[in-house]
C-alpha cells in the first residue's frame, strides 16, 4: 500500500506523542511526503502564524516510495511556514534519515507547540519520546548525532538535528541528518530551533511492508534503475562529476551569477568546477575528491566526499577538519564561490563544512555574503562595521564571515537575518537577490530565461528545485527549448512545477528527473500504492499541490507583487556570453503564466481551476 497509515503527533508544549491513523483520503489526493504534509500544515495552522512562534508546526513527512527499492527512494521533507520566506516552506532531503522514519513505521511526524526546555525525539519503532537536550544544546550537528549514537550505545541510529544556527535562529539554518545532509531551505532549522526541539533520532527494525503488487513494483524499479544507468547524465556524469559538472557548462553559457550577479560569467570558474576537484594539489599531490557517495537506496551516487588541504590557512590549526566529509555540490560551490568571486576550493570547501557542522543553508549564506560585499564595495558597509576587509575574491573574508555566522558573532548575525533584510536595514532592498526573501540558486535568469519566471512564482521562494528547466533549457530534457527566448516558458514551467511536486511527494530525488519522466515513476507508484495512479491522475496531484501551496501563501498575505525579480535582473543587461544585452522577460512571461495556471491577472486561482482541483 506504500504508507504505513501511521502519523506521529508530538506535542511539545505537553510533552506528549500521540499516534494517529494516516488520514488516507488525503494520502489518495495529494500522494505523501511534500503534498500530503502540506495538506496536513494548510488544515492545521493560521496562514498569517508568525513563523518562530508556537503556533506555527513543523512536519516531517515520508513518501509511498521512501524506504522501497525504488531508486532514491530515501528522500524525507520537512513542511512548515519558512522563517525566511514566510511563505510554505518543504525542504527536502537524502541520506539514510527518511528510510529509517519508515522503517520504524511512521509516515510523518506532526511538532506542534513549543517545549519549555530543549528536548530531542526518540523514536524506536513504535516507541516514542521526549528526552531532555540540556547536554545537546549548544552543540553542533556533527556533535548531537555522535552523542546520541553514543549515549543510546547504537550507532544504526538516524539522527536530523540542528546547530547553532536553528538554536540561535539564524533565518537561513537548516536540518542536517547524516553528517551532511541537510533540509536546507527556508528556514526549517531555525523554525525547530524555535521549538526547543534539538534532534530527532530514529531506530526503525521494520522494514517497508504492504507493497501492494510486488512483483509489479520490482519490474517497475528495476526498469527505473535500467533508465537511470543507460542515461549519459544519471549513469555517467552526476556518478563521476557531481551535480558541480554544471560549473563549466553553466558559465560558458553565461549565466553563472558572479559578484552578486553584476557579472553573469566568473574568470576562475574552472578552479571551483568538477573537473578541479579530481585535480592533484601541488601541496600534497591528492585530489579534493576522495569518492562519490549515494544516500539510501539510490543508483546515481552523485554526492561527494572530499578532503580539505590540510596546509590550507583555513585549517591548518584545525585538524577536526582533516578527515573526509561531504561536498561540494554545484549549488554550495557556486554560492560560496562565484556568488562572491571566490575562486579558492579549499576555502569553499571549509564553509561548506562548517555549514554541514552547525547547521546552514550554504546557498542563502553565500549569497547574503554577495550581498554583504557588494555593499562593501559601495562603501555603504565600512571594514570596521562588518569587522573583515569584504571585497569580492577575499577567501579570507569568506573564512570569517563562515565562523561569524556560525557562532553568532559580530556582523554574523546580520548576515543571519539574510540578504533581504540585511538589505533593506542598510538602505539598498533591491541588492538583495531573492524572491519572497530566499536568495537565489545558482542561475541567472537573463541566460535562462525559464528560470526567471520558476524563481518569480516559486511558492517557497527563489529555488530552483521547484521548477528546474536547466534541464530543457540547458540540457534538452526532456526537449530542448532555447533558454535566450521567453516563448513557451509559461506552459514549460508550470509543466516541470506539477511534475516536481510529484517526484517530490512520492519520496524520491529529483535528480532523477534528468532521466525519468513521470511516465518512469507511474508505474512505480501504481505497483506500490493502492488507488488509481494512473498519469492522469499524477498530473492532476501535482496541479493541486502546486494549487493549495499558493492559496496558503496568498491567505499568508503574499501576492502578485511577490512573484518578482529583484531590478537588476530586469534592468540591467548581461554584459557577456551568449546572453549579453539581455535582460529576464518576466514582466511578459507571469501574465501567460497566470494565464496557463487557470489563475486571474492578479495570480489568484480562479473558482473553476479550484473546482476542477476539489480544492
Ligand atoms: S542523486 Fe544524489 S542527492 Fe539524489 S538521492 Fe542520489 S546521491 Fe542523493
Amino acid at each position: 500500500m506504500g504508507w504505513n497509515r501511521k502519523v506521529l503527533r508530538v506535542n511539545l508544549t505537553a510533552g506528549t506523542c500521540t499516534p494517529e491513523p494516516l488520514n488516507m483520503a488525503w494520502a489518495n489526493d495529494y500522494l505523501g511526503s511534500r503534498g500530503l504534509a502540506s495538506k496536513y500544515l494548510v488544515s492545521e495552522i493560521d496562514p498569517k502564524v508568525d513563523p518562530l512562534s508556537p503556533d506555527n508546526k513543523m512536519i516531517m513527512a515520508t513518501g509511498p516510495l521512501t524506504g522501497t527499492m525504488a531508486s532514491t527512494g530515501g528522500r524525507y521533507t520537512v513542511v512548515t511556514k519558512g522563517a525566511l520566506t514566510n511563505a510554505i516552506a518543504c525542504s527536502n532531503s537524502g541520506g539514510f534519515f527518511g528510510a529509517e522514519m519508515k522503517f520504524a513505521g511512521w509516515d510523518m511526524i506532526i511538532f506542534e507547540g513549543k517545549s519549555p526546555k530543549p528536548v530531542y525525539l526518540y523514536v524506536e519503532n513504535d516507541k516514542a519520546e521526549l528526552r531532555d537536550a540540556a547536554h545537546l544544546w549548544g552543540k553542533t550537528c556533527w556533535q548531537t548525532e555522535e552523542t546520541i549514537k553514543a549515549s543510546h550505545q547504537d550507532p544504526l541510529i538516524r539522527v536530523s538535528s540542528i546547530g547553532g544556527a536553528g538554536e540561535n535562529q539564524v533565518l537561513f539554518a537548516c536540518i542536517v541528518n547524516d553528517l551532511h545532509r541537510a533540509a536546507g531551505r527556508s528556514g526549517v532549522g531555525a523554525v525547530m530551533g524555535s521549538k526547543n526541539l534539538k534532534a530527532v533520532a530514529i531506530r526503525g527494525t521494520k522494514g517497508v511492508s504492504g507493497i501492494k503488487d510486488f512483483p509489479a513494483f520490482l519490474a517497475a524499479a528495476n526498469a527505473g534503475k535500467k533508465v537511470l544507468a543507460d542515461n549519459a547524465v544519471t549513469g555517467q556524469g552526476l556518478p563521476k562529476y557531481g551535480t558541480q559538472v554544471l560549473m563549466n557548462v553553466i558559465n560558458e553559457m553565461g549565466a553563472l551569477p558572479t559578484r552578486n550577479h553584476r557579472d553573469v560569467q566568473f574568470e576562475e570558474a574552472g578552479k571551483i568546477s568538477a573537473e578541479a576537484m579530481h585535480e592533484k594539489r601541488p601541496t600534497d599531490g591528492k585530489p579534493h575528491l576522495v569518492t562519490n557517495a549515494a544516500c539510501f537506496g539510490c543508483t546515481i551516487a552523485c554526492g561527494r566526499i572530499s578532503k580539505i588541504d590540510e596546509t590550507h590557512f583555513s585549517v591548518k590549526n584545525s585538524p577536526q577538519y582533516w578527515g573526509a566529509s561531504g561536498g561540494l555540490e554545484y549549488e554550495a560551490a557556486w554560492a560560496l564561490g562565484a556568488a562572491n568571486g571566490v575562486g579558492d576550493l579549499e576555502a569553499l570547501q571549509y564553509a561548506n563544512l562548517l555549514c554541514n557542522e552547525h547547521g546552514m543553508d550554504p546557498i542563502s549564506f553565500g549569497a547574503t555574503v554577495g550581498a554583504a560585499m557588494e555593499l562593501y564595495d559601495l562603501g555603504i558597509l565600512s571594514r570596521e562595521q562588518i569587522g573583515v576587509d569584504a571585497k569580492f575574491g577575499s577567501a579570507e573574508a569568506l573564512c570569517q564571515l563562515v565562523e561569524m555566522t556560525a557562532h553568532g558573532e559580530g556582523f554574523g548575525k546580520e548576515l543571519g537575518l539574510g540578504s533581504a533584510r540585511m538589505c533593506a536595514k542598510y538602505g539598498r532592498p533591491e541588492l538583495s537577490m531573492s524572491v519572497k526573501g530566499q536568495e537565489f540558486p545558482a542561475y541567472d535568469s537573463r541566460g535562462i530565461q525559464g528560470m526567471g519566471l520558476a524563481y518569480a512564482t516559486s511558492n517557497r521562494g527563489a529555488c530552483h528545485l521547484r521548477g528546474y528547466t536547466v534541464a530543457s533549457e540547458v540540457l534538452g530534457i526532456p526537449v530542448k527549448t532555447d533558454p535566450l527566448v521567453t516563448d513557451g516558458k509559461a506552459e514549460l514551467v508550470k509543466a516541470f512545477q506539477d511534475a516536481t511536486g510529484v517526484f517530490d511527494s512520492a519520496g524520491i530525488c529529483i535528480f532523477t528527473s534528468f532521466a525519468w519522466t513521470l511516465a518512469d515513476v507511474q508505474p512505480q507508484l501504481q505497483a506500490a500504492c493502492e488507488g488509481d495512479w494512473s498519469m492522469d491522475k499524477l498530473n492532476e496531484v501535482g496541479e493541486r499541490i502546486w494549487n493549495m501551496e499558493r492559496q496558503f501563501n496568498l491567505a499568508a498575505g503574499l501576492s502578485a507583487k511577490d512573484d518578482d525579480l529583484p531590478p537588476r535582473l530586469k534592468t540591467e543587461p548581461a554584459k557577456t556570453g551568449p546572453a549579453k544585452g539581455l535582460v529576464n522577460g518576466l514582466d511578459k512571461m507571469k501574465p501567460e503564466y497566470y494565464k496557463v495556471r487557470g489563475w486571474t491577472p492578479d495570480g489568484v486561482p480562479e473558482k473553476a481551476t479550484l473546482e476542477r482541483l476539489g480544492l
